[in-house]
This record gives C-alpha cells, structure tokens and sequence, in this order.
C-alpha cells in the first residue's frame, strides 16, 4: 500500500504516475502483472526526489528502459517501477557523447553513424535503451556497448549520491556488469567517439537490420534471446532445434519457427506459459548436452 501524501508528491514533480499501471504495456513481451504505483520522470532533476519519496515510504523498486529484457509475472506485483523513458537526451562534449540512460540505442546508432563515428553500427537493431543495454552490457555480431563506453554515472539509492565509475570499474563481460549483481540506478553514459567513414557506417547498419529482419521474429511480442551463450561454439538456437522443440507451444507461447532461441507471444502468453517453455528447454538441453543453460532475459518475480 503506497502513502497517499507520497502519491501527492510525487504528483507534484515533473513526472508521469500512474497507480495500479498494467506492466504487460511497457515490455516488448506484452506481459506482466500489475504494479501498484508507475513514475516516469521527466527530467534528470527530479530522479533524487522521486527516489528519496519512494524509499521514505520502504517501496520496492523496478527500473525500467523499455521492457524488451524483461519477462515479469502475471500476478499483482510488489513492486514500483520507475521508467526512464523520457529521460533520452544526449550531448556531445570533448570527452565524446554523454546521454541519459533512457535515449534509445537505435536513435545513439543513428547519430553515431550520421557523424561518422563507428563502433555503434550492431546496436542499430536492439530495442532498448543504453540504461538497459549497459546493465546486461548487450551485444550483437561480435561488439558490445561496454567496449564503447568510457564512463556511467549512477544514483545510489541508499546514499542518494551520485557516482561515476570508469570502464574498468563497470566489470563488463559477457551480457554481464557490475550493475546486474548491484542493481543501482545508471543515471549518465559517456561514449567513446571513434572516427570512421559514414558510407561503410551505414552499410554495415544496414547488413545488421536486414540480417534481423531474415533471422528473428519481428512481428510477434518477444524479449530476444532468452538464454545466454554457455560458451563460444554452442548455439542455443541451433541445439533447441536439435532436440526437435522448434515451434513448440505451451499456452500462447512459443518457440520461434525463425529463430529457437526466441520464445514468442502469439497473442495470448502468459508469463506462466513461457515460464513453462523456459523451464522445458533448459531440462532437455541439460539432460542432452549437460548444460546448465543461464538467462539473458530478468525474470520480475512476484
Ligand atoms: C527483438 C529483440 C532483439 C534483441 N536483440 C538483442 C541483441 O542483439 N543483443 C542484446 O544484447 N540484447 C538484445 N535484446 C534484448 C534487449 O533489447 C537488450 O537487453 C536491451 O539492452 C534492454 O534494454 P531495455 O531498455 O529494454 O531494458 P529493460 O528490458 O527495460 O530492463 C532490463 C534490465 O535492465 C535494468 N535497467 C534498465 N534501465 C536501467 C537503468 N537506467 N539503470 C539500471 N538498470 C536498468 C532493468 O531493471 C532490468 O533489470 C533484444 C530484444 C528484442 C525484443
């Protein structure tokens, strides 16, 4: 139960709240419960405020990009959640781009590209944002955000102070950052700026949307990849198909036809259906390859 003076409050900051706000509309899977209380600030200014509300009243709180990592469940859930969202400026300053954590990865891909800085080209096709991205350090045809970043900035909530960590004090490694064990808020990213030629930018932006475009499904609410790579050779989607799961269901979910390492929404899933499928998978691959298959996906429990 939310104190409603603090729902009054926060009213009164920039900021979007909504009470009771169905998850399922801000994950690119289409699910998840319902939370109790939904902030979106408006801007950077008002994050300490919002926090410092929140924790005065001992609530539990999600961050949210854009939901396309996220597989929350059905039920009423426990906890706030704080979009960024709106929170997607950039700059350029002599040290590279700095942009708050909320500015989408396809919008930071294109103006790197239209200035001719390279390094951001595999990012053009991920659905998220470079909060998001830098919490799970994404990746895609070889590169990963963390190999561009120079700083990221966070708000600690107990301390409600700012941080700034150095590359190296990110801890990337694969699909992996200091962020995912300490869950703090990434407020700011700095990126490194690395010269290279518009026209070969473009092109190869191009080759990575078309190569999504062929290879994954697109046109049905999913959350990308769902398992990790356990290691270099072993290709998730290929052994998913091998042990003859391709296209199967349980409830509204399924296994993509285009791409196995994909579980699809076909409308109607619940967060209980591609749990099921989840859990399938991973005792089959287990029991064939002996692999203890990870997720890449953040299961948002009740
Ligand atoms: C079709 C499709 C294709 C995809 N392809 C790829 C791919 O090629 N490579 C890849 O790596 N991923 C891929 N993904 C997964 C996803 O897009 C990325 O992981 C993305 O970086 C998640 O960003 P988000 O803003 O949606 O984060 P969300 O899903 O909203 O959140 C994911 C996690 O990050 C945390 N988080 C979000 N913002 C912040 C913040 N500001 N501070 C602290 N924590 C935060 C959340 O609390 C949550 O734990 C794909 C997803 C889809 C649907």
């Amino acid at each position: 139960m939310i104190d409603r003076l603090v729902i009054e409050r926060l009213y009164h900051l920039e900021t979007t709240v909504r009470i009771n706000e169905a998850l399922s509309k801000h994950t690119t899977f289409g699910i998840g419960g319902r939370v109790p209380l939904y902030v979106k600030p408006l801007t950077l200014r008002t994050l300490p405020e919002i926090v410092s509300l929140l924790k005065e009243d001992d609530q539990e709180c999600k961050i949210l990009g854009i939901g396309s990592n996220v597989l929350a469940d059905d039920g009423p859930l426990p906890f706030c959640l704080l979009d960024m969202t709106d929170l997607n400026g950039f700059s350029q300053e002599a040290k590279g781009i700095v942009t708050d954590a909320g500015c989408p990865l396809r919008k930071l891909s294109r103006v790197f590209c239209d200035h001719g800085w390279s390094g951001l080209e595999f990012a053009a096709g991920i659905p998220g944002t470079i909060g998001g991205a830098i919490m799970m350090n994404a990746g895609a045809y070889g590169s990963q955000i963390g190999d561009l970043v120079r700083e990221v900035e966070t708000f600690d909530w107990d301390s409600g102070r700012y941080r700034v960590y150095s590359q190296q004090e990110c801890g990337f490694s694969y699909r992996n950052s200091r962020f995912s064990q300490t869950g703090e808020l990434i407020t700011r990213v700095w990126l490194k700026t690395v010269a290279g030629e518009v026209d070969k930018i473009g092109e190869r932006m191009k080759d990575y949307e078309c190569r999504r475009f062929d290879k994954q499904p697109l046109e049905y609410g999913s959350a990308g990849s769902v398992f990790k790579k356990p290691t270099e050779d072993f290709h998730v989607g290929k052994a998913i198909e091998s042990l003859g799961l391709k296209g199967y269901r349980i409830g509204g979910a399924r296994v993509s036809h285009r791409h196995c390492g994909f579980i699809i929404n076909e409308g109607s899933a619940t967060s209980a259906d591609v749990r099921a499928l989840i859990d399938l998978i991973r005792e089959r691959i287990n029991r064939t390859f002996g692999i203890e298959l990870e997720l890449e996906v953040c299961l948002w429990s009740q």
